[in-house]
């Protein structure tokens, strides 16, 4: 008995020690979970919730990237000395990433001016990129087009809008995003909407402006769901999740956020959130940047781990992905530096006594069915005749830096002004 007891404690110490190595040592032991981690990655598409890499395009190259060769950026300029280039396509192969969405986000600076207009620039560079890289690219637009991109060894690239300024408080723009690929919106970025507030809003010192959604920001909601375009709440604020959850009848995401229990940023899902999201069926797509795992200024892949351990503990195994936020930060963790590094997180789950199964789960498998119980939504409503919701925002809820580039939504006054300046 005392033996089995002695036996099992130098067991249990050598699983402790084959963590992520720290010793060449260590290494020979990791990589046989490595080995394992990559085997499972074969299996089931890795789906990364956010990418920020059509950002980096605009930022380096203006979106001029007719001639950009995107299979290695570590030794050209100026993305070999940039501290938040991650992604290559050389280094997604490494990384065995099967499906992408990738973030079309632009700032909140354009907030009721050209963010329409740029957002568009974003989706348009991303069908771009997809276009000019056939191998290795796929533009798809559901969950079966993920499995499938994935079974030809193409990686699945998906759209996500990433800030609800992006639709100018507009439903038939919203249509038309989803019409250009769109398949998630971030409901906010870091800027509260006409009809919704934004995590910063739960900070210290910081006020509400709407309470969580407006009527108006519901009935996004509401729309969303109707077209089959999944609701994502990160970066929005406490009051806002529970809003678009109890409105939401299909599963939500978070495209990028981590554990605020081990990480007090209010970017990241509180516990009590985390509750509903198993409720509601959704998933919680871990974020790797080191201010939202660590709250420092450096990081771990046995942090990011822990906070997959987390979610996984409080919500359950099916509601918790992965959303790394590769591109759009400068400080990435160690063990996960950049998307070549994605089988470290893995096999340091297996180096934990994770079960294969669990791993397919967080690696894919959970969004593919999310994708899928959002798409039955949409189905549904057609099936019951849910026509598009076509009400205006109220001008009332509009504030007034939002006159100035507007001409109104009522057609009467805009058919009134046209007629007074005719000259027929
Ligand atoms: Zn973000």
């Amino acid at each position: 008995m005392k033996l089995c007891a002695i036996v099992l404690c130098l067991v249990l110490s050598t699983e402790k020690s084959w963590s992520y190595p720290s010793s060449r040592f260590e290494e020979a032991a990791f990589e046989k979970y490595l080995e394992k981690a990559r085997a499972v990655l074969d299996r089931v598409p890795l789906i990364d919730g956010h990418n920020d890499f059509p950002y980096s395009l605009r930022r380096y190259k203006d979106n001029q990237v007719g001639n950009l060769d995107i299979n290695d950026l570590t030794t050209s300029q100026p993305w070999a000395s940039s501290s938040s280039s991650h992604t290559d396509i050389n280094r997604l192969r490494q990384g065995k990433v099967g499906a992408q969405f990738w973030s079309a986000w632009v700032s909140c600076t354009t907030q009721y001016k050209d963010a329409i207009l740029k957002t568009w620039e974003q989706i348009d560079v991303i069908h771009r990129m997809v276009d000019a890289n056939p191998d290795t690219f796929e533009f798809v637009t559901s969950a079966q087009g993920i499995e499938d991109a994935f079974s030809q060894g193409k990686i699945g690239s998906l759209v996500g809008v990433e800030g609800g300024h992006s639709i100018g408080s507009s439903l038939a723009v919203l249509r038309m995003m989803y019409d250009m690929g769109a398949r998630y919106m971030t409901m906010t970025h870091s800027c509260a909407t006409p009809w919704g507030d934004n995590s910063q809003l739960d900070d210290p010192g910081n006020v509400p402006i709407h309470d969580g959604l407006t009527p108006f920001g519901k009935t996004v909601v509401a729309e969303m769901n109707r077209l089959g375009m999944l609701i994502d709440l990160s970066h929005v604020s406490r009051k806002t999740m529970r809003d678009a959850l109890e409105t939401s009848t299909a599963p939500v995401i978070f495209s990028h956020s981590s554990a605020y229990a081990l990480c007090n940023d209010t970017r990241n899902v509180p516990d009590d959130i985390l509750q509903l999201v198993a409720q509601n069926g959704g998933v919680v797509m871990v974020n790797f940047f080191v201010s939202y795992i660590s709250c420092g200024l450096t990081a771990t892949v046995q942090q990011v781990a822990d906070h997959i351990e987390h979610i996984s503990n409080v919500a359950g195994v099916d509601h918790v992905g992965i959303g790394s936020d590769f591109n759009g930060v400068a400080r990435t963790p160690e063990g996960l530096k950049d998307v070549s590094e994605y089988p470290n997180l893995f096999a340091e789950l297996l180096a934990r006594g994770w079960a294969e199964i669990d791993l397919e789960k967080v690696a894919g498998l959970n969004l593919l069915r999310v994708f899928r119980g959002a798409e039955a939504v949409r189905d549904q409503m057609v099936a019951d005749g849910v026509k598009p919701f076509d009400e205006w925002i109220p001008q009332t809820d509009l504030p007034a830096e939002s006159l100035p580039c507007s001409t109104g939504q009522s057609m009467l006054h805009t058919y009134f002004l046209e007629t007074l300046m005719s000259t027929d």
